[in-house]
């Protein structure tokens, strides 16, 4: 830290809508960014299964610390019946997607404005298996950002490099382009209510997990690269989560750095236990 500034750590409970963030005084300019730990089910689970993690998650909530969002992002199946267990809770509700389209003749697709019907609070956008599997390119993901964000949802971005781009030395590149192409066309406006997920395809689902230093260092060039059009205090603002093997036995370790503000979790997010082991780690 720079002479001169001024640094003081405090959590405060934003009571009005539930949700806690942390407040930092940098530069006597408060920052406020939130910490998650977020449950990706992915293809996952029945419906009665979905309800019974849903219902366990509930009932350990007391031991997560109240300064930490859990998201949880069942299929779109369950987002109702998971919805109602944790009606009443701090625990928030993420779609897994949502269509580029508005709304029509789309067969198979749903809306952003479905999903803030049924109280959906975020949506996890760009995931590497979308991109990967469906052929979501920059292009798709602006018109779904834009058409979540006009819905009132709030988009989880998700960035990262495949294995062969990092050993390249090319995650960098991959990573400032996939924030260029698409989160540069918002206004900050925009941009205050977008979440960062930095996932290595090579960690998702591998058991490989980038090592603290690596996240750190990416986690850090995202906010530069946020900073550098949105300026510095969206980007001190902006929570960036690291996805990719997170575990009970490895988050500590990542959440204790600087930029990393929680986690996007997926296999892990299976087992409440777990799920909320790694939202203990802070
Ligand atoms: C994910 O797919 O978002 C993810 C992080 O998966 P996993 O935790 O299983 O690697």
């Amino acid at each position: 830290m720079k002479v001169g500034q001024v640094r003081l750590r405090r959590f405060a409970n934003t009571v009005a809508n539930g949700y806690f963030c942390s407040v930092i005084k940098f530069n006597n300019s408060p920052i406020m960014r939130k910490k998650i730990v977020a449950g990706n089910w992915k293809m996952n689970t029945t419906v009665p299964e979905g309800k019974e993690l849903a219902e366990a998650i509930v009932a350990k909530l007391s031991t997560v610390p109240s300064d930490v969002q859990l998201i949880i992002a069942p299929p779109f199946t369950h987002l109702c019946c998971a919805g109602k267990a944790i009606k009443g809770t701090s625990i928030a509700l993420s779609a897994q997607n949502c269509a580029d389209q508005p709304k029509g003749a789309f067969t198979g697709e749903v809306s952003a404005a479905m999903l803030k019907s049924i109280d959906c609070t975020y949506v996890i956008l760009g995931h590497s298996e979308r991109r990967q599997y469906y052929g979501e390119t920059s292009a798709t993901l602006v018109a779904k950002i834009g058409l979540a964000l006009e819905n009132g949802l709030k988009p989880i971005y998700c960035i990262g490099e495949k294995l062969e781009e990092r050993e390249a030395g090319h995650h960098f590149d991959v990573v400032k382009a996939q924030i260029e192409e698409v989160l540069y066309t918002l206004t900050p406006e925009q941009m205050s209510q977008i979440v960062v997920a930095y996932e290595p395809v090579w960690a998702i689902g591998t058991g490989k997990t980038a090592t603290s230093e690596q996240a750190q260092e990416i986690h850090a060039f995202v906010r530069k690269t946020i900073a550098a059009k949105f300026g510095q205090q969206i980007a001190d603002d902006c929570s960036i989560l690291y996805g990719g093997s997170c575990k009970p036995s490895n988050a500590k370790e990542l959440f204790a750095q600087k930029d990393i503000d929680g986690g996007l979790i997926g296999g892990a997010s299976l087992k409440a236990d777990d799920f909320v082991a790694i939202a203990q780690s802070y």
